[in-house]
């Protein structure tokens, strides 16, 4: 019988997606696999062996941690932290040689701090970050960025200045607003570039607007949910040419018959207006299928498409089979993937509950063991 819960990731297909992607790269550009939040759920760790098989010269995480993870999982590639740091984190992020990224020149003090504390690191590469347009981290005055780099130069050798990064914040949606952000960044980048001539790596593009905007490759592309087959648009990832990694399976562990006025699930939000069979796959939001989903959702059963009923509740979806079924228990069932014709995609469930691709993914909890597979061959 299937695990009640799978998540079967395909690690070619994540090679293939960063192929794919560094294929269409502006010449001279290289590609920074994202691998934040455990790959997107695809697992932090397989994720960044197959991007780095694929081509990828560097990985990008948001946390320490994830960084301190990585390195123990003996990666030598680059690993920048995206995130912020607090002066708690820093350390581990130091110790795990991760690239850092600056805007304050406090920061930058403390960085060097923690060099001092004499550990006997390399030097720490930093990326200096231009809040042009996003609004989030870095800063919005040229002048600050200007003036960090300069405190990074002037805490050679414990420090390395390595990068001028932006990040933008309609690249799935309005590329005016894309290209304002790019014009407010070359500036900066071409003062870098004198103050450090030949150091400098410039990086702005996530996913869309690398896959949307090739003027905004410049040295470096900073790809995440592109390289695990999901559509930075979030509309079908085939559109791009990318091939999901994930899908996402449970079985059939019980099927019974419903007749009209009985009800499924809690709340008696479903109630069968004719005889129906009821399936019941072990599933639910404690796995990370949102409980949004609740008689809004579809699965895949022996290639045939049906309805979610009722309330999805921590361990278990109920399923309308309909009143002459061709299901049986331990089938398998899947709510992500494909089965014979029919697919079901992380777009597809996201757009049903009013999100993206990106949080589905991230959301599918430890609960769900991760299979991985090369296009359906044992790793
Ligand atoms: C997460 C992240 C990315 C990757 O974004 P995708 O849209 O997943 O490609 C790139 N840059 C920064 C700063 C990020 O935080």
């Amino acid at each position: 019988m299937p695990l009640r819960a799978v998540a079967e990731i395909n690690l070619a297909a994540i090679e293939r997606n960063v192929r794919t992607l560094i294929g269409r790269l502006a010449p001279g550009a290289r590609l920074c696999a994202v691998v934040k939040a455990d790959g997107y759920g695809h697992g932090a760790v397989p994720a960044a062996r197959a991007a780095l098989r694929g081509g990828a010269g560097a990985l990008a995480v948001a946390s320490a941690e994830e960084a301190a993870e990585l390195r123990d999982g003996g990666f030598r590639a680059p690993i920048l932290v995206l995130g912020a740091l607090s002066r708690e984190e820093l350390p581990m992020a130091v110790a795990a040689g991760a690239e850092l990224v600056a805007w304050d020149e406090r920061f930058v003090e403390a960085v060097r701090a923690v060099m001092g504390d004499g550990a006997g690191y390399g030097p720490v590469r930093v990326h200096v970050k231009l809040d042009t347009g996003l609004g989030r981290l870095g800063t919005r005055r040229l002048e600050q960025a200007l003036a960090v780099a300069h405190a990074v130069l002037d805490a050679a050798p414990e420090l390395e200045l390595a990068g001028a990064m932006t990040h933008f914040a309609t690249a799935d949606e309005d590329l005016e607003f894309v290209e304002r952000q790019l014009r407010a960044f070359v500036p900066f980048v071409a003062s870098l570039r004198l103050a450090a001539p030949g150091a400098i790596v410039a990086h702005a593009a996530n996913s869309a607007a690398t896959v949307r905007v090739a003027s905004t490759h410049l040295d470096m592309v900073r790809c995440g949910i592109a390289i695990y087959g999901a559509d930075p648009m979030n509309v079908d990832p085939a559109a791009s040419r990318l091939e999901p990694a994930l899908s996402l399976h449970s079985y059939v562990a019980a099927v019974k018959l419903a007749a009209s006025g009985d009800s499924a699930g809690y709340g008696r939000r479903f109630v069968a207006d004719r005889e129906t069979w009821i399936a019941t796959l072990p599933i639910g939001y404690g796995d990370g299928v949102s409980r949004g989903l609740s008689n809004n959702g579809e699965v895949l059963i022996g290639g045939r498409r049906y309805p979610l009923v009722g309330t999805v509740s921590m361990d278990n979806v109920t399923v309308d089979l309909g009143p002459s079924p061709r299901v049986e228990v331990g089938e398998l069932a899947t709510l992500i993937g494909t089965d014979g014709r029919e697919r079901l995609t992380a777009e597809d469930l996201a757009r049903r509950i009013g999100t993206i691709n990106y949080e589905v993914l991230c959301g599918i909890s430890r609960r769900v063991p991760r299979a991985y597979h090369r296009d359906g061959a044992a790793e």
